[in-house]
């Protein structure tokens, strides 16, 4: 089982950041579609700040880097995504301990915690068209042994792409109602970029 340094979770988080980067256009598209067109605006400016307190503060563990990530999300992003998100990576950050490395099943169960909080601040369950339809499948597929980021990279763009069907439930998106259906859901997309850019720092 591979071993998961700080510089590894500083890569992740860049590698989200870039991501997010690349894919905002579409983020915004498909938020124009069944929300207020701004997700790949909000994923940017929050991504972006936790990368540069990433640089400055320079935490010394994979706990404190996730914390100090979703910190930053919390308190960037005004959109729900961003107290979403930055619940998931407190979280999970907390549930790593203090540990200056930890095993890919300690990261799997810290991603659980984190992913149970996001439903639960959220009041959500898979099948609502939110990011918990891709978060789960990830989590799912990370498996027993705690290995296979390229396994959980492609759940969870399978999770984003079978929310296409679903009427949103919670968030702007159930303000439409049945007219939600038909359209990809932005965050359970952005879900998906988090799992692409963990494999890619995995080198997987
Ligand atoms: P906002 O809707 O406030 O503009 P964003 O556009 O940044 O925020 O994020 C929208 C995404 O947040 C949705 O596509 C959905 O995946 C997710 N979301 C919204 N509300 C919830 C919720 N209650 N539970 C889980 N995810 C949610
Ligand atoms: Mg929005
Ligand atoms: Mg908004």
């Amino acid at each position: 089982t591979a071993v998961l340094d700080t510089d590894f979770f500083r890569r992740w988080m860049s590698a989200v950041s870039a991501a997010v980067d690349r894919e905002a256009g579409r983020l915004t598209e498909l938020d124009s579609a069944i929300g207020d067109a701004d997700h790949g605006a909000n994923m940017r400016r929050g991504l972006a700040a936790a990368v540069a307190s990433l640089e400055e503060e320079r935490p010394a563990t994979p706990g404190a880097v996730l914390v100090l990530a979703g910190r930053r999300l919390i308190s960037t992003v005004g959109g729900a995504s961003g107290p979403l998100y930055g619940t998931l990576l407190r979280r999970a950050g907390k549930a790593l301990g203090d540990a200056g490395s930890v095993d890919a099943a300690l990261l799997r169960d810290a991603l659980r915690t984190g992913v149970e909080a996001v439903a639960q601040l959220g009041s959500a369950a898979p099948g609502d068209k939110t990011m918990l339809d891709a978060l789960y499948p990830a989590i799912e597929a990370l498996g027993e042994s705690g290995d296979g980021f390229e396994a959980a990279r492609r759940a969870a763009e399978e999770g984003a792409a079978a929310t296409v069907p679903m009427q949103a439930r919670r968030g702007r998106a159930s303000y439409l109602g049945e007219r939600s259906i038909g359209h990809q859901d932005p965050g359970a997309t952005s879900s998906a970029l988090f799992f692409a850019a963990l494999a890619e720092a995995a080198g997987d």
